[in-house]
């Protein structure tokens, strides 16, 4: 039988109560590694974790059930796991949300903020309360999940979650540029259209069926996460 690919590794997603993050979970823990799955939604996390236990050999999750808009809350996320497992090997920032469709003029502006908080602040707070840990691995994979194509073209009516991702993407080449000289790699994966709650929000009378399902993304997050991937600062399409 192969090698388990992330055999013993200890990965943090968030985002793991659905869709994206759910399915890059179960893929870890196939590939034998301790999976810490983070959302808000306890009970949704906990039916994550009876999916992971049966995907790998019953080992079961690390759930924290926590809301990225709080900053003091994902602060004192380092100095726990610090306590309880001494290091950091996988980071997978991938919760995200999409917010209401609207015009840059009928934007409320706590809706701005909390877009902002949690696709792009609460990534950047990961960073500066996980680093120690990922220093710690002797090689700390860092992989943020963006949207490449609507960041890019600018499109009417989506300013906060556009504007999140491609801050979300510089935010991400930054840390990569600063770690350049370590174990540390950093990287994006825009998965492109994707059949989960967030795109049936953006287009609600699509036909989920037709599109790329969320298992079929997960191979590529796999071998961000192996130790053996070496680029770092790239944005990667599966
Ligand atoms: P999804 O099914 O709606 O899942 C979003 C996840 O984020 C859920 O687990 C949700 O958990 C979590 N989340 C939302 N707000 C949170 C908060 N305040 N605190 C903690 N967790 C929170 O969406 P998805 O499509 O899988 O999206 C995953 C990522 O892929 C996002 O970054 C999205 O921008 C990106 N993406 C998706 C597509 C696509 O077509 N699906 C395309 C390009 C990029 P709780 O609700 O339990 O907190």
């Amino acid at each position: 039988m192969a090698e388990k690919r992330l055999k013993d590794r200890i990965a943090l997603i968030t985002g793991a109560s659905r869709g994206i993050g759910r399915a890059v979970a179960l893929a870890y823990a196939r590939e034998g590694a301790h999976v810490i799955l983070l959302s808000r939604d306890l009970s949704a996390l906990g039916r994550v974790d009876d999916a992971v236990r049966k995907a790998g050999d019953g080992k079961e999750a690390t759930l924290i059930p926590l809301d990225l808009a709080d900053g003091g809350a994902i602060d004192a996320l380092g100095p726990k796991l610090y306590e309880r497992f001494g290091r950091l090997d996988i980071l997978v920032g991938n919760a995200g949300i999409l917010g209401r469709l609207s015009p840059l003029t009928h934007i409320p502006s706590e809706h701005w903020e909390r877009v902002l908080a949690v696709n792009l602040t609460a990534n950047w707070r990961l960073i500066r309360t996980l680093d120690p840990l990922l220093r710690r691995s002797d090689a700390g994979r860092v992989i943020f999940v963006t949207s490449s194509g609507v960041a890019d073209s600018a499109r009417a009516y989506w300013a906060p979650y556009s504007v999140s991702k491609i801050a979300l993407e510089t935010l991400a080449k930054t840390y990569a540029d600063e770690t350049r000289d370590s174990a540390i790699k950093v990287n994006l994966v825009n998965p492109r259209a994707t059949a989960t709650c967030m795109r049936a929000e953006a287009y609600p009378g699509e036909d989920q069926a037709t599109l790329r399902q969320p298992d079929e993304l997960t191979e590529i997050f796999v071998k961000l996460a192996s130790p053996d991937w070496t680029a770092t600062g790239e944005i990667v399409e599966p």
